[in-house]
C-alpha cells in the first residue's frame, strides 16, 4: 500500500486545508500539460492520494490499514457516485468510453465452425447431408424480447433511457463533466423488470438444429461450405452469426485423389501383359471396360477419361488413371516351367545381356508414396 501521506508531502496529523493545499501544488506541478506525459504517473499517484486523504470516511480506513481505493474496498464501489480520480483522470486523458447513446440490447450472434466427413464418391459427385448442429436458437417463450410474456422491458429510471449517465464535479480546475455507462441499465437505456424463466431473460437458448446442406462436387479435406445466418443466434434477438461446414473427406481403400484426378493400381499377369486383353474394373460410376494393349508395360498408366473427381468450380471432371502392375508367375509346375523355357529360347533369351538402367521409381514404390512424391 502506497504512503498517500509522503506523496502528497504532508505529516500524518495535517489538517484537510493543508492537505488540500499540499495536492493542488502538486497537481499543478505534475499536469500533463505542463509537465508532459511522463508526469502521468506520479500525477495519477497524487491524485488517488488525494481522493483518500480529503475525504474523511476514507482518510479513516486509511489510516485503520485499508486501502480504500483497493477493488472492492472503499465506500460506493465503482459506480457509487462521488467524485472519484478516476473522473479526474480521464479528464486530462480522455481516456474512458466516448460511448454516446444507449447500447442496444440486440447484438449479432457468433459465427460456428462444424466439420462434416465425406467419402469420395460424395466428394466425386456432390451430395446432399443431414447435419446436427448445437447451435444458439431464439427463446421460443419470449420470441427473443427477454421479456416474460405479457410484459415489456422499461426505460431506465436512472438514465431516463440513454444508456449513461453524466456527473458534474467541482475540481479545483473547475466543473468537469464526467460520462459513464448507466449502471442500473450496463448502458441498455431500457431495463427488463421481469426476465424470460426459459432463457434467464438472455433471449435465446442453446438447441441441437438438424441442417440439410449441399455439398457440391469437388469438395476436399478443408474446403469450407458457409451457410449465411445459420451460426449462433445473437442476444435477445440479435441476428444469426454464418456456419462454416469444414469438409474432411476420407481415404479410399482403392482410389487415390490428386487434385481431381483419381489414381489406382490394377494388377494383370505377364500374359495378359504381353498378349493384351479387355477388362472390367469397377469405378466408382460402376463397371467400365479398361483395353490393355498387347505389350503393355508395368507402371503404364491407362486413363479413363472423365471419370474423376468434378470440378468444384466450372464443369467438367478430373480422369481416372489406372496404374498397370504386371505380375510375374511365381510356383511354376513343370509344364508351365517348360513352355515357358521354349519360349525363352525361341525368343534367344535364356542368357540375357544384362541391361542396366536408372530405377524406374514406380516399381520399388507403393502408389500412395509414390504420388505423395516420396
Ligand atoms: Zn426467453
Ligand atoms: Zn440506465
Amino acid at each position: 500500500m502506497s504512503d498517500y501521506y509522503e506523496i502528497l508531502g504532508v505529516a500524518r496529523d495535517a489538517s484537510p486545508d493543508q492537505i488540500k493545499k499540499a495536492y493542488r501544488k502538486l497537481a499543478r506541478e505534475l499536469h500533463p500539460d505542463v509537465a508532459g506525459e511522463e508526469s502521468g504517473d506520479r500525477f495519477k499517484d497524487v491524485a488517488r492520494a488525494y481522493e483518500v486523504l480529503s475525504n474523511p470516511e476514507k482518510r479513516q480506513q486509511y489510516d485503520l490499514g485499508v486501502d480504500p481505493t483497493a477493488p472492492g474496498g472503499g465506500a460506493g464501489g465503482p459506480m457509487g457516485g462521488g467524485f472519484g480520480f478516476q473522473d479526474i483522470f480521464e479528464t486530462f486523458f480522455g481516456g474512458g468510453q466516448a460511448q454516446q447513446g444507449p447500447i442496444p440490447r440486440a447484438r449479432r450472434g457468433q459465427d460456428a465452425l462444424v466439420r462434416l466427413d465425406i467419402d469420395l464418391a460424395e466428394a466425386t459427385f456432390g451430395a446432399k447431408r443431414e447435419l446436427q448442429v448445437d447451435t444458439a436458437v431464439v427463446c421460443g417463450t419470449c420470441g427473443g424480447s427477454c421479456c416474460r410474456p405479457g410484459t415489456s422491458p422499461r426505460t431506465c429510471e436512472v438514465c431516463h433511457g440513454r444508456g449513461t449517465v453524466q456527473r458534474v464535479a467541482r475540481s479545483f480546475l473547475g466543473q468537469v463533466m464526467t460520462s459513464a455507462p448507466c449502471a442500473a441499465c450496463q448502458g441498455f437505456g431500457t431495463v427488463i423488470p421481469e426476465p424470460c424463466a426459459e432463457c434467464s431473460g438472455e433471449g435465446r437458448v442453446r438447441s441441437r438444429r438438424t441442417i440439410s446442406i449441399n455439398v457440391p462436387a469437388g469438395v476436399d479435406t478443408g474446403t469450407r461450405i458457409k451457410l449465411t445466418s445459420q451460426g449462433e443466434v445473437g442476444p435477445a434477438g440479435g441476428p444469426a452469426g454464418d456456419l462454416y461446414v469444414e469438409i474432411r473427406e476420407r481415404n479410399h481403400d482403392t482410389f487415390v485423389r490428386r487434385g481431381d484426378d483419381l489414381h489406382c493400381t490394377l494388377q494383370v499377369p505377364m500374359t495378359a501383359a504381353a498378349l493384351g486383353t479387355v477388362l472390367e474394373l469397377e469405378t466408382l460410376d460402376g463397371a467400365q471396360e479398361i483395353d490393355l494393349r498387347p505389350g503393355t508395360q508395368p507402371g503404364q498408366i491407362v486413363t479413363l477419361k472423365n471419370l474423376g473427381v468434378g470440378h468444384l468450380h466450372g464443369a467438367g471432371r478430373g480422369d481416372l488413371n489406372v496404374h498397370i502392375e504386371v505380375q510375374v508367375p511365381t510356383a511354376l509346375d513343370e509344364e508351365q516351367e517348360q513352355l515357358l523355357r521354349s519360349l525363352a529360347t525361341l525368343r534367344g533369351e535364356e542368357r540375357p545381356d544384362p541391361r542396366l538402367s536408372a530405377a524406374h521409381p514406380g516399381v520399388f514404390s507403393r502408389l500412395r508414396d509414390k504420388l505423395s512424391g516420396r
